[in-house]
């Protein structure tokens, strides 16, 4: 699966560099096989995923192993811990060298060295054989466990490699968390697969970005706001080939910037944990602001009305964007209420995202039909377009807009807004009249410090829902 990792051809010293540590593939390789040495036999193995090279070499043996691999996020508190732990019945825990293992966990725990060596072969396993099983980011709920195959991660990485014309010549840079699909799957396996170099910079600053000197970089929208904000971190990006964006909207005025600075039009991904990527733009296709472009190779979308008709693509239609393909994941660990929930009859997953297809094919991710799609006095509000007419404000830097329960209106169009201070919140209400029609106005603006976020820089609007 990581065919890269194995062929030894143009292998540069420093083809993997992560917190201090420079490792050929070859190295990788061998340490991996160290580690794929103890894992085998194992149901799962979990992984204190910390961005070092002992991750890395802990992940890459689980799949030389054939074990499926469980990445844990290091931060998460004892009770996400021993969820996922436990929902996953993972038999061991990989830990890197001088790390501590949590309280609590009960399971044996593994060292993991990046130095060790071995050169034992593990014969291959099955394509259909679950290579991880990654948990969402609990943005809607509990974080729920994606099995997902050999054969999805690398018809995945695949058309990733073919979207972005990504290859051994590329050097990726990316501060993502590895536990999660983005930074883990897309940000290392597919260096591994494609064969580029990988410099994972630890906290993804503007500055560690600047100084990276890769061809391709991948972001949050969070890391590239805070890129755009800091004009020589910016400016410093005009050479690089690609600037990618995903996990979470890219709103327009971010794009405008970086565009400004460094001449570079980023091209916006959109995936799920269990879809892995779906949809982006492509290398050598038109990179549209505020849409995630079209569907990768080997996969199909289609977008399905309230009352489950198809949807035309005219980009106007608001529907349910529905999935099918070679990169999606196998099913929910232990969930199988949320896999009927998850499936349609005939075979299609349905995200729970609501988008607007165009007929040329180009995808607008509206938002999560749970919270983004506000019904308000028998009107139907995209959050997303409320929060692009507030962010077309100068002064405001970040929005988030809910429907918070109301008992006129169904819901009713509540704004929390971020701003440098020289603005008022009747002021803010004025200035997106003039954008909005009266039903989407804000009936709330509430001016915030900060916005509530996960690691992967998604608004927890459940968590302004229950403040609002
Ligand atoms: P949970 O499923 O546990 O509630 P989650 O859906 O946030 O958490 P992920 O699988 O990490 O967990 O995120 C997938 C979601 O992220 C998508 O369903 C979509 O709502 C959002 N997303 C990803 N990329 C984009 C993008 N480019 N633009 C808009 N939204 C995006
Ligand atoms: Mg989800």
């Amino acid at each position: 699966m990581l065919t890269a990792l194995r062929g030894g051809h143009g292998d540069a010293p420093d083809a993997l560099r992560i917190d201090g540590h420079a490792m050929s593939r070859e190295r990788l390789l061998a340490a991996a096989t160290a580690a794929a040495d103890r894992f085998a036999g194992a149901s799962a193995v979990a992984v204190l995923a910390r961005p070092t090279a002992a991750t890395v070499t802990a992940v890459v043996g689980g799949l030389l192993a054939g074990v499926p691999v469980v990445p844990l996020p290091p931060d998460a508190g004892p009770k996400e811990r021993d969820h996922i732990l436990r929902d996953s019945g993972a038999a061991l825990l990989a830990v890197g060298p001088g790390e501590q293992v949590p309280d609590g966990v009960t399971i044996p725990a593994v060292p993991v060295d990046p130095a060790a060596r071995s050169a034992t072969t593990h014969p291959e396993p099955e394509p259909g054989a679950t290579a991880l099983v990654l948990y969402t980011s609990g943005t809607t709920g509990a974080p729920k466990g994606a099995v997902v195959s050999r054969r999805a991660v690398a018809a995945d990485l695949d058309a990733l490699a073919a979207a972005w014309a990504w290859t051994a010549e590329d050097t990726l840079v990316h501060g993502l968390p590895l536990f999660h699909v983005h930074g883990l799957v897309l940000g290392v396996l597919g260096a591994l697969r494609t064969g580029s170099r990988l410099v994972h910079t630890g906290r993804p600053t503007p500055a560690a970005y600047a100084a990276a000197g890769g061809t391709l970089y991948f972001g949050v929208p969070t890391v590239w706001s805070r890129v755009a904000a800091d004009e020589a971190a910016a400016r410093s990006l005009a050479g690089a080939r690609l600037l990618v964006s995903g996990s979470a909207p890219l709103p327009v005025p971010v794009f405008e910037r970086l565009q400004a600075l460094s001449g570079q039009r980023p091209i916006e991904r959109y995936g799920m944990t269990e879809t892995l990527i779906t949809v982006s733009t492509r290398a050598d296709g038109e990179r549209r602001p505020g849409s995630v472009g079209i569907p990768v190779e080997g996969v199909r979308t289609r977008l399905l009305g309230e009352d489950g008709t198809p949807l035309p693509h005219d980009g106007e239609s608001v529907g349910e964007l529905q999935v099918r393909g070679a990169t999606l994941f196998d099913g929910y660990l232990g969930r199988p209420d949320a896999d009927a929930q998850s499936w349609t009859d005939d075979g299609w997953f349905r995200t729970g995202d609501v988008a607007v297809v165009g007929a040329d094919g180009f995808h607008r991710i509206v938002g999560r039909a749970s919270v983004d799609l506000i019904k308000s006095g028998g009107f139907k509000i995209g959050a997303g377009e409320v929060e692009a007419a507030l962010r077309d404000h100068p002064a405001v830097s970040d929005a988030a807009v809910v429907g918070a329960p109301d008992t006129d209106l169904g819901q009713a169009v509540v704004a929390y807004v971020v701003t440098d201070g020289a603005v008022t919140g009747d002021q803010l209400s004025a200035f997106v009249a003039d954008r909005l029609s009266v039903h989407k106005r804000p009936r709330r603006v509430v001016l915030v410090d900060e916005l509530p976020r996960n690691a992967m820089g998604k608004v927890l609007k459940k968590q302004l829902l229950t403040e609002s």
